[in-house]
């Protein structure tokens, strides 16, 4: 087998967790192909949810002001009554954005804006998807991956050295690995259209017969585009009519209005709900992430934030070690995400039971700024922390001000794909500069001050600590100033190497 690589990464699949890929490989000067079977981009608005730690992860990667700009929020929910009467009430437990947290209220923006937005993006950095190409086999050996490609002028085989599945719940990657996909079969078929209609006013999200499992539907109007986004069970055998005539009758049965006309259906769906959740995440040079390792109910507003997340978390991991940072590095993605994915199965799974009890209602839980990886290989401590912040949570934000006296945020200092490593009235010459590293110190008489005492309430720091922040926004490492061997070898450890200490401090 010849090694004359194509490029290092194939991504298979275009949707949100391979276009989150693509752009964080391309902001980190990582070749890459990224292949999508369709012809023409999707048009539906199915994930629709941007859940605020994946607005944190949008305005890292440059996007989060257009993503809000072509969407919008949630407007109150309206459950109508047998008796035609309704009450009105927040689709989300809402409480107010603060300094540590300065998203708080999921955006509503259809899908398809949101991979349009991602894909302008992507553009900017020079890349585009390939549509019209599907992957159809592939290999693997020691030093990578040959690819069978189906394109519009004909199958083509590359080679890569890493393939990451991004190719959705019916992964053609995760079936030619023989993974395993347990998990269950929910008992539930609904359908989603997104729809033009009238005789429903576009200020509230309206829901019939919430908590009966026969009649229940709702028509969500769509941020961004005039649209409504219709859903509701259906039998679980059957063709369903998903025709405008067909959506009308099933609104005129299910509301008892004859005034709900359907005119167009510009994409519509029946499917099966399913929890499943992938046996790995990686077989040697190839990964999967996003649908492609989980499914589960849409309830929670879940899929699409964590397939964002998940190649979020890939991303850097895999740049990392294709500038030479140790493989073990990788090892860390499959230990972080999936537990993470196990748990939003469930999550996802009882908002379906409350759903079928008419009791639905989304709490903090789903808005995933609770993830975090305590547990990971990749979080230390030294000496080890009793409370507060510790290694493994995310990292908040804090308003702070530059010497100069300009205001800034931690979350300016973190963008971009580097590391930022953060000390604490502390010498920051202990720590050599070096390349992917931004150092920072804060302090009365340093760079960054800490004038609202917003950075000391999130981080509750003791002069001389230390704060290491991951590319991805988590804590990687807090230490004290008498450990700072222990974070030089953990600089190491993750492929941040000093080369020029004697150059740069003389
Ligand atoms: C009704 C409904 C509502 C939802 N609401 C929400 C919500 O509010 N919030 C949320 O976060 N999520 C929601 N979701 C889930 C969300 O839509 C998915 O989780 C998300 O699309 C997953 O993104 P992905 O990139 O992993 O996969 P996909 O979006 O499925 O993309 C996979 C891509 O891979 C391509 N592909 C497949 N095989 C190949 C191949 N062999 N070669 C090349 N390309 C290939 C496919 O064509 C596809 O474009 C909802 C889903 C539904 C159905």
């Amino acid at each position: 087998m010849t090694n004359d690589f194509a490029v290092d990464v194939l991504i298979c699949g275009a949707g949100a967790a391979g276009l989150t890929l693509a752009i964080d490989l391309a902001r980190r000067g990582v070749s890459f192909r990224l292949i999508e079977k369709l012809d023409d981009p999707f048009r539906g608005s199915r994930g629709k949810g941007i859940q605020p730690r994946t607005q944190e992860i949008f305005e890292d990667l440059g996007i989060l002001d257009r993503i809000v700009a072509v969407g919008g929020f949630y407007p109150k929910q309206r459950e109508y009554r047998d008796d035609g009467s309704y009450a009105d009430t927040d689709v989300v437990a809402s409480e107010p954005a603060t300094p540590a947290e300065p998203y708080h209220l999921p955006l509503m923006v259809p899908q398809f804006l949101t991979e349009r937005v991602m894909r302008t993006r992507l553009a900017e950095l020079g890349h585009r998807p390939e549509f019209g190409t599907e992957l159809i086999g592939f290999e693997q050996d020691a030093d990578g991956v040959t690819a069978q490609l189906a394109t519009r002028t004909g199958e083509k085989t590359i080679r890569v050295r890493w393939l990451v599945g991004t190719d959705g719940g019916r992964s053609f990657v995760r079936h030619a690995l023989g993974l395993d996909f347990p998990g269950k079969t929910l008992g539930v078929r609904a359908i989603v259209a997104d729809v033009a209609l009238t005789g429903l006013s576009r200020d509230v999200w309206h829901r019939f017969r919430e908590g009966d499992m026969q009649r229940q539907i709702s028509a969500c109007p769509l941020a961004g585009i005039d649209l409504f986004q219709l859903q509701g069970p259906v039998p679980l055998e059957g063709d369903v009519d998903l025709s405008p005539e067909g959506l009308t009758a099933l609104l005129a049965e299910r509301t008892g209005r004859s005034d709900v006309v359907v005119h167009g259906v510009s994409w519509a769906s029946a499917f099966n709900m399913n929890a499943r959740l992938a046996d790995r995440y990686r077989q040697g040079r190839v990964f999967l992430a996003g649908d492609a390792a989980h499914i589960h109910p849409p309830t929670g507003g879940q899929g699409l934030n964590t397939s964002v997340q998940d190649a979020y978390n890939l991303g850097w991991k895999l740049a990392a070690v294709i500038s030479g940072a140790p493989m073990a590095l990788l090892d860390s993605y499959e230990e972080e995400r999936r537990p993470f994915a196990q748990a939003m199965l469930g999550l996802a799974t009882s908002l379906l039971d409350a759903m079928k009890r008419g009791e639905m209602r989304r709490g903090r839980d789903v808005h995933q700024l609770d993830i975090g990886y305590p547990e990971s290989s990749l979080s230390w401590e030294k000496p080890e922390r009793t409370g507060g912040l510790l290694a493994g949570d995310r990292a908040p934000d804090a308003p702070i001000e530059g010497a100069a006296g300009q205001p800034t945020r931690l979350f300016d200092l973190f963008r971009g794909p580097h590391w930022t490593l953060i000390v604490v009235d502390g010498d920051h010459a202990l720590i050599a500069p070096r390349a992917k590293l931004h150092i920072h110190a804060i302090g009365q008489k340093d760079e960054l001050i800490d004038a609202a005492g917003h950075f000391r309430d999130a981080y509750r720091p003791r002069p001389g600590d230390w704060f290491l922040i991951r590319p991805d926004g988590y804590i990687g490492a807090i230490v004290t100033s008498e450990e700072i061997a222990t974070l030089e070898a953990g600089l190491t450890q993750v492929g941040l190497c000093a080369d020029a200490k004697e150059a740069i401090h003389a």
